[in-house]
């Protein structure tokens, strides 16, 4: 028996776990392989303000907040430091586009500028290219994604709750209308409030309840550096190359434009509800037509509770890292920065990020089943938002005031005619 269950180990289930249990709420997080094992453990590691939605900035203030004092509450590293995050500019066109953002940035008081190309240099040493300049955020920064969200979930059992691995929801019981429990492979769990915190698998889950979740997926292919010369001491975005400083004193390196698009039947399902997103993304996106449309076609939409679920069948989202990105990738770092070139690629991995139709979260409890709650859709940048999120989650689970608005993250707004308009990039 638990008074809130949280289904899913990634950062924004670990998060507000560990605000509910500081509050001293009886919480048990079930996760169906280990800590962190999907997006929160395989992205960029970038802890950034600069360029997001406007809806998302109360909630990443905070977030900022809490990472900075993360290491000293939990009493174990993170990885969090503040380097700076870089957009950089191939022309004045686009540096001076991106003064759009440093006026939003102003309205919330951040400190956001334009840096000229000298400027620019001064911190990005070494660059093999004419930047005409960057948008600098000096005030985000980085963690390392294999060691946040495990610290915090042993933070959140450290103050009381239960944190289950290997422990898959199947589904829910339902009591006069409402959550009455959770079904795992290892038995019930009464409660009669639930968060879905299920990250790329949200959608699946909540169709088993009746419950429409838009949701989409694409593919992120990482790599890292063995250490090397400090070229740069932040994040750097050009459209060829991500580039953020590794604690181990490598370097996370992705392709700045390219993201996959596995076609499966929920693209055809979304379509219609995704098109600003894919006409925004038009560039970035890519389609790819492989083995995923056949495996989310053969997957059952509604299981027996009794019986293994498709969570089980697959414990940890593990897609291959795409070769062709790699070379890209490895191509693009030896262009941009000739001091790396001789630096070994030691290791390359994937991702899978889940989309909302306007590219920023669903937060929400589910009116046609009381009880239940959505997180979900972080769409590319939930890592650093992640303990912000957790405590405004936390806030929505208990009642209490969070100070940080959600409203925006109603699921409804997909359904109810409101226009789905992204803002920013995924
Ligand atoms: C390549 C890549 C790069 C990225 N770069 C950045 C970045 O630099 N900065 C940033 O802020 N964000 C970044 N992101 C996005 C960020 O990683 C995600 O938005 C964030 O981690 C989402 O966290 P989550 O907790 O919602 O989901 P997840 O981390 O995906 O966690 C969901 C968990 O739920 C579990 N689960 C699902 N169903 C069940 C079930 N039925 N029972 C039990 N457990 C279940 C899954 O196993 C999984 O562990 C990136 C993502 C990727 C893939």
């Amino acid at each position: 028996m638990a008074d809130v269950v949280v289904i899913g180990g990634g950062i924004v289930g670990v998060s507000t776990a560990w605000f509910l249990a500081k509050q001293g709420v009886s919480v048990v997080l079930c996760e169906k392989g280990h800590i962190a094992g999907e997006q929160s453990g395989r992205n960029w590691g970038w802890v950034r303000i600069q360029g997001r939605d406007a809806r998302e900035i109360p909630m990443m203030q905070e977030s900022l907040r809490i990472w900075s004092g993360l290491r000293d509450e939990i009493g174990e590293d993170v990885g969090f430091t503040r380097g700076g995050c870089f957009f950089t500019a191939s022309s004045e066109k686009q540096l001076e586009a991106f003064g759009t953002w440093v006026n939003t940035a102003k309205e919330f008081a951040i400190g956001t500028r334009l840096l000229s190309a000298a400027e620019l240099r001064q911190h990005v040493r070494g660059a093999a290219v004419e930047w005409a300049g960057a948008l600098y955020t000096e005030t985000d920064g980085r963690a390392e994604p294999h060691k946040a969200a495990p610290a915090i979930a042993r933070a959140a059992a450290r103050s009381g709750a239960a944190v289950l691995t290997s422990c898959a929801v199947r589904g829910v019981e339902t009591s006069g209308g409402r959550v009455s429990a959770v079904v795992t492979e290892h038995g019930t769990i009464k409660t009669a409030v639930v968060l879905c915190a299920a990250g790329a698998w949200t959608s699946l889950f909540c169709g088993s309840l009746d419950i429409n979740v838009p949701q989409l997926k694409v593919r992120g292919t990482v790599a890292r550096t063995a250490p090397a010369e400090q070229v740069l001491n932040g994040n750097v975005f050009d459209d060829r190359l991500g580039i953020r400083r590794r604690e181990d004193g490598g370097y996370s390196i992705a392709h700045g434009s390219v993201l996959e698009h596995p076609v499966t039947p929920s693209s055809f399902r979304y379509f219609v509800k995704f098109i600003p997103a894919l006409m925004q993304e038009l560039k970035v996106v890519r389609l790819s037509f492989g083995r995923e449309f056949l495996d989310e076609w053969q997957t059952p939409r509604s299981w027996a509770l009794d019986k293994p679920s498709p969570f089980e069948a697959t414990r940890v989202l593990n897609p291959a890292p795409n070769p062709r990105v790699l070379k890209g990738i490895r191509r693009n770092l030896d262009t941009i920065f000739p001091q790396l070139a001789n630096i070994p690629i030691v290791e390359s991995w994937a991702g899978m990020i889940e989309s909302s139709p306007d590219v920023v979260p669903v937060i929400d409890a589910v009116d046609s089943l009381p009880g239940f709650h959505i997180a979900t859709g972080f769409s590319g940048h939930g890592f650093g938002i992640g303990p912000g999120a957790g405590t405004a989650i936390a806030g929505m689970l208990t009642g209490k005031d969070s100070g940080i608005d959600i409203s925006a993250f109603r699921l409804g707004r997909f359904f109810d005619g409101s226009p789905i308009r992204p803002q920013a990039s995924i």
